[in-house]
């Protein structure tokens, strides 16, 4: 608990009571006593007409908390793999990894759990100095319990100063608990993460409140400090096949679950959608004004050899299924080229869209916040360029 109260000084005088948001001082005995639901705020400080209340000295700043963080050196990262092959998040993971390994002059070690020897290799191919590859068959199929107990293992046992993974289904399911297990902090869809210059911490940036701010957070205090970062915000590390490095087994020991995987089904939609490798989107937002606006879409989209896009107005009016959503609440995507066609710009929208190469705006609207993130834009409405776009492209082809 950061916050104590000096009972010399507390007169019961109740004061406090007001000033905390989280209802997290009572009055016992005469004296104003601090609960469990203290979110180290600091508002009681102030609220203390007698200076009773204060701040403790953070035990990080003892040199034996110092000592034991600095035990924590190189970067983690989760290597994920589906049906034994390596995903491309674990690749964007060896990018940014990567980067921040040099800049601390640490390792950047790989986990992969239940892939072969030879995805081992290719993750030092694209970047790895040492990959923890434990092959045991219990955790070639995803699991909550297994997956966790071997990662906390592996991070205990290595002592790594950062551990990043994907914040894929897979990772959102697992990760926070490995964070509960090793009882650190863990900061969830960073788009960007750096060294403090000063202090060497992880600085992870993630967007907060809908969206509307960017927020830095820190994990000074603890370790590692563990982060998640969205498929394709990412840059991929570089492929050098002749890079070498060390690959551990790793014992994962004996295994226990209280769930058993029976099957692995792939869902339809994600199949046909496939928006995370598609090199061009053409997306449809609430100015496509029904299904056949988004069919219109779908024709440029095939003329063009791209996927099919959509803003969360378009979703929820039911015009197109979610699996097509782009943003804060859908996909994020990188592909080389990506229309925007009746889509204001909504920053939750934006958030899994601006990292593409080239954005293309058609938009009636000329002051649409779209225009300030497009390469091109185009004023006009989506009805006539649309057609006119699709006519082209199959001239072209033709
Ligand atoms: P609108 O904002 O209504 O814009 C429609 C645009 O179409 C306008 O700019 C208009 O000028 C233009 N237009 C209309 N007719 C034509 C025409 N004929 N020709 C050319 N232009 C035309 N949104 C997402 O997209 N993805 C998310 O993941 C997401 N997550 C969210 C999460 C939270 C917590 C919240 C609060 C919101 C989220 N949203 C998300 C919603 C987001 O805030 C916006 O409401 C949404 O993106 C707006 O979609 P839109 O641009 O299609 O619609």
């Amino acid at each position: 608990m950061p916050i104590i109260v000096n009972f010399d000084k507390c007169s019961g005088c109740e004061s406090c009571l007001e000033s905390c948001p989280f209802d997290a001082i009572v009055i016992k005995d005469g004296k104003a006593v601090i609960n469990e639901y203290c979110n180290a705020c600091m508002t009681c400080l102030a609220g203390c007409p007698e200076g009773a209340i204060t701040e403790v000295k953070e035990e990080s700043q003892s040199p034996e908390k110092k000592k034991q963080l600095e035990e924590y050196k190189d970067v983690l990262i989760f290597a994920e793999q589906r049906q034994g092959k390596v995903s491309s998040v674990a690749l964007e993971l060896l990018g940014v990894g990567r980067r921040l390994a040099d800049e601390l002059g640490a390792k950047l070690v790989a986990v992969l759990l239940g892939a072969t020897e030879t995805e081992a290799q290719e993750l030092i191919k694209w970047g790895a100095d040492k990959v923890l590859h434990c092959s045991d068959p219990e955790l070639q199929q995803f699991n909550d319990d297994t997956y966790s107990e071997v990662l906390a293992k592996v991070v205990n046992e290595h002592k790594p100063s950062i551990v990043l993974a994907g914040a894929t289904p897979v990772g959102r399911s697992f990760i926070p608990r490995v964070a509960a297990k090793l009882k650190t902090g863990l900061t969830a869809d960073c788009t960007s993460l750096e060294i403090d210059k000063e202090t060497r911490n992880l600085l992870q940036v993630r967007p907060a409140f809908g969206g509307n701010i960017m927020a830095t957070i820190l994990c000074p205090d603890y370790r590692p400090q563990m982060a998640t970062v969205r498929s394709r915000v990412m840059k991929q590390g570089e492929y050098v096949g002749d890079r070498t490095g060390e690959i551990i087994n790793v014992d994962a020991g004996k295994i226990s679950s209280r769930t058993k995987v029976l099957e692995f089904i792939k869902e339809v939609s994600e199949v046909s959608v496939n928006l995370h490798e598609a090199d061009i989107i053409v997306a449809g937002g609430r100015g496509v004004a029904g299904e056949n606006g988004v069919k219109m879409l779908g024709e440029l989209a095939e003329a063009i050899g791209g996927a099919l896009g959509a803003t969360r107005a378009a979703v929820d009016e039911g015009w197109i299924p979610y699996s097509h959503q782009v943003g804060q609440t859908g996909k994020t995507v990188n592909p080389k080229v990506y229309i925007a066609c009746g889509i204001s710009g909504a920053v939750q929208h934006l958030v899994g869209m601006t990292s593409s190469d080239i954005i293309i705006a058609i938009n009636k609207n000329p002051e649409a916040p779209i225009f300030n993130v497009a390469t091109y834009g185009i004023v006009g409405d989506i009805f006539e360029i649309v057609p006119m776009l699709t006519k082209k492209v199959k001239e072209l082809k033709g």
